[in-house]
């Protein structure tokens, strides 16, 4: 069976993995200690946030059928429900209901968690697993009993032994965001100049938790993308979360934070502290709990062009390929498509 190392086990990777385990032998491979990727969910007793995508839209109709079970069993639900645009010097305008934008209950990353579940049970997953580089594998070759190449991925696994890290596979299919998927992929691969087109804005999220119920008066609030306040939920409203405590996930517009992504952290905490008070009364200085997150990579301002109809890259000769939101656009719905889309592809080439 052909074998195929899937690096990223965030929605492209689980997508991919779940539509290709028939026919091939799949690894995932994933450096954080959790699956779901930006679809994010921090802990920090006694607050939740869901850090990275709040919610997502389901429009697509293989998206739809996918995710059928889990509308169905409550694990998601429509949210949000009182969404408002922030406006400077003024009352916040509410916006009407998004009917087709739903959230997770309880973390953001159960979704993913149900997923693997379902469709992957057995699948070998290695988590805490960066891969480092990847590199022709003559042996592989040799084992795949054909001339084309077999790869060799060096990983930095934190639990096995260095010379037992590595990983031989036949085809190797990056779900990284495009410039760690550039940083990885050899350079000979076809498409490697389309991964360095791509451009991608970073994110700063402040996390404030506060030990009552705040009465806002919305749950998801948008404000503008060159501000550092571009999109705030309450992760009260969202179902099954702690009815007790108000936490939010303050996300800063995706502009305004690469403009800052090299700023002194407190320096960022306090423009968004202060904006926040500007445009909503929300005090920070009551709450118990303040964090901040940097993501690096956390929005495609520039997908990858011309991907309408092929919304992934390809070499077939060299047997390496990637897919990610950045094929699309920012948003959970596009990595399905960029991974189902790429799965497609690859079925009868396997
Ligand atoms: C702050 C923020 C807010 C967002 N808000 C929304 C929203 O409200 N709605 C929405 O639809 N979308 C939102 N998004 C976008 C959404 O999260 C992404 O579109 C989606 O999660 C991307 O999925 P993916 O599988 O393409 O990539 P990812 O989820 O990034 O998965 C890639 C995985 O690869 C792993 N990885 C990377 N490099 C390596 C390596 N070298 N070795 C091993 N593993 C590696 C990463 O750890 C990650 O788990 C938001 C994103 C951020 C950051």
């Amino acid at each position: 069976m052909t074998r195929i190392a899937i690096i990223g086990a965030g929605m492209a990777g689980v997508t991919l993995a779940t539509l290709l385990k028939d026919k091939a032998d799949i690894i995932v491979i994933e450096k954080s200690r959790g699956v779901s990727g930006r679809l994010a969910h921090r802990r920090a007793a006694p607050f939740g946030f869901d850090h990275g995508a709040a919610y997502m839209t389901i429009r697509d109709h293989g998206f739809a059928d996918m995710l059928a079970p889990y509308q169905s069993s409550g694990l998601l639900q429509q949210w949000p429900q009182h969404p408002v645009r922030l406006r400077s010097g003024d009352k916040p305008e509410p916006l009407p209901p998004k009917p087709d934008s739903y959230a997770v209950s309880g973390t953001a990353s159960a979704l993913i968690k149900a997923m693997i579940a379902d469709h992957l049970p057995d699948i070998d997953m290695r988590l805490a697993t960066k891969a480092v580089q990847i590199t022709r594998d003559s042996e592989a070759a040799k084992a795949a009993n054909d001339d084309k190449v077999g790869w060799r991925i060096v990983t930095e696994d934190s639990s096995a032994p260095e010379d037992q890290s590595d990983i031989i596979a036949d085809w190797v299919i990056s779900t990284a965001p495009a410039p760690q998927t550039a940083a990885l992929l050899p350079r000979s691969a076809s498409f490697h100049q389309q991964l360095s087109d791509v451009e991608t804005d970073g994110c700063f999220t402040l996390m404030l938790g506060f030990d009552t119920a705040l009465n806002i008066g919305w749950d998801a609030a948008w404000g503008a993308h060159d501000q550092p306040l571009g999109f705030i939920s309450d992760n009260r409203t969202k179902p099954e979360r702690d009815q007790t405590r108000t936490a939010l996930t303050i996300h800063a517009g995706n502009i305004w934070s690469s403009r800052h992504l090299t700023s002194n952290y407190d320096d960022v905490k306090a423009r968004m502290i202060a904006a926040l008070y500007t445009h909503t009364g929300i005090n920070a200085a009551t709450a118990t709990h303040i964090g901040l997150q940097r993501w690096l990579y956390a929005n495609p301002s520039r997908p990858l062009h011309g991907s309408e109809e092929t919304p992934f890259v390809m070499d077939t000769s060299l047997r390496l390929a990637a897919a990610g939101d950045w094929c699309l656009g920012g948003r959970i719905e596009n990595a399905y498509l960029s991974g189902s889309a790429l799965a497609r592809a690859l079925l009868p080439l396997i």
